[in-house]
């Protein structure tokens, strides 16, 4: 059963859109220095390689929001989102640099007529706004309410957040919950998916290094994306920005989400393997990773042996199962050819490109 998406607005951002019937996206958050230009532009740059829909950056001071307009002459593509935290200024700043997309802490903002000026401003250039709420900079009045950041203390932040920027006629809203806590983090976000119809960006922060981290935050954004809920991601690791793309993209994968891209399917091994089924997965995981599949979507299975492989990897669109010191070639369940191990990865890279119309 394919997974029914709550209808949210959609919001433009950039060159894409967040939200209604736009795909899920997949963000990261580049970590390079945000007063040294190139490095962002080179990280962004790789970012957008390894399949990245938008990249945000921290925008700490006025000086380093003209980092968007330097990336833009840079040739990068996907939309830019200025994280901004404590100063409406720098937000404004950052609109005027060529941000895509302002994202406020309204925990840290400040007074209302701050947020009303940031609004105005995206207002007028046509910019969205992302209400990123996170349990560890909670609005104090709210924390004092609920005296810890619940999941109803979190969902009245954003809310409340949203009805402000409402008041001055600003209806361009992203949502984002945050918490380090799956359980707070899902409960939240429900809460706002059945409280309003903006598009929600959803992620688990503090999520961990790379292991532990993509763990988290699949079970936390996984179990939203399986009911509808959430129009982007972007998972959070102690680890390469693009090893966070890589990741949501996969999460995306694995639930049907992903209209494009290469899908491995491959076996767990057992007694019966023959070849060294672990090290071709993850040697051609990594080309996989590398190839522009062109919005085609490709199943492809590395499975043990001619036994079970190619039954149990009946929907791959072609694939190899491991004999002793070779593998047969087949596909949608044909044996069509046989190769010899050390030429599996070569084989498989070809019949991928061949696939896509390389
Ligand atoms: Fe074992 Fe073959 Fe199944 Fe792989 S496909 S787990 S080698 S039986």
């Amino acid at each position: 059963m394919p997974v029914i998406r709550k209808n949210t607005k959609k919001i433009k951002v950039g060159n894409t859109f967040i939200g209604g019937d736009s795909p899920i996206s997949v963000q990261t958050m580049v970590n390079a220095d945000p007063h040294d230009f190139e490095a962002v532009s080179a990280q962004v740059k790789k970012v957008e390689a390894a399949g990245a829909e938008i990249v945000r950056m921290t925008v700490p001071d006025e000086e380093s929001a003209a980092v968007f307009s330097v990336i833009k002459h840079d040739g990068v593509k996907i939309p830019l989102v200025a994280d901004i935290h404590f100063d409406y200024k720098t937000a404004i700043a950052a609109a005027m640099c060529g941000a895509d997309k302002i994202r406020i802490n309204p925990g840290n903002i400040g007074e209302e007529w701050k947020v009303k000026e940031v609004a105005t401003t995206c207002k007028i250039l046509g910019l969205p706004i992302r209400i990123g709420v996170n349990s560890g900079s909670l609005d104090k009045r709210l924390l004092k309410k609920y005296g810890a950041p619940t999941s109803e203390a979190l969902a009245e932040s954003a809310l409340l957040q949203a009805e402000m920027l409402e008041k001055y006629a600003f209806s361009d809203i992203v949502i984002s919950i945050k918490s380090s806590d799956i359980k707070t983090m899902t409960e939240a976000a429900r809460k706002v998916s059945s409280a309003s119809d903006y598009p929600l960006h959803l992620g688990v922060t503090e999520a961990g290094d790379e292991y532990a981290g993509l763990i988290k935050s699949s079970v936390g954004i996984g179990a939203l994306l399986l009911d509808g809920i959430g129009d982007t991601i972007r998972v959070s690791l102690t680890a390469d920005p693009v090893k966070e793309v890589y990741a949501g993209r996969e999460i995306l994968n694995s639930l049907g989400l992903l209209k494009s891209g290469i899908n491995i399917i491959s076996c767990p091994t057992c007694g019966r393997t023959k070849i060294d089924i672990i090290k071709i997965a993850s040697e051609f995981r990594k080309i996989a990773n590398q190839i522009d599949t062109k919005g085609k979507r490709v199943n492809v299975a590395i499975m043990g042996c001619v036994v079970n492989g190619p039954g149990e990897a009946r929907e791959a669109d072609f694939g190899i199962a491991g004999g002793d010191g070779f593998a047969v070639l087949f596909k949608n369940g044909e044996t069509v050819g046989r190769i010899e191990e050390c030429d599996i990865i070569d084989a498989l890279k070809k019949e991928t490109l061949e696939y896509i119309g390389n």
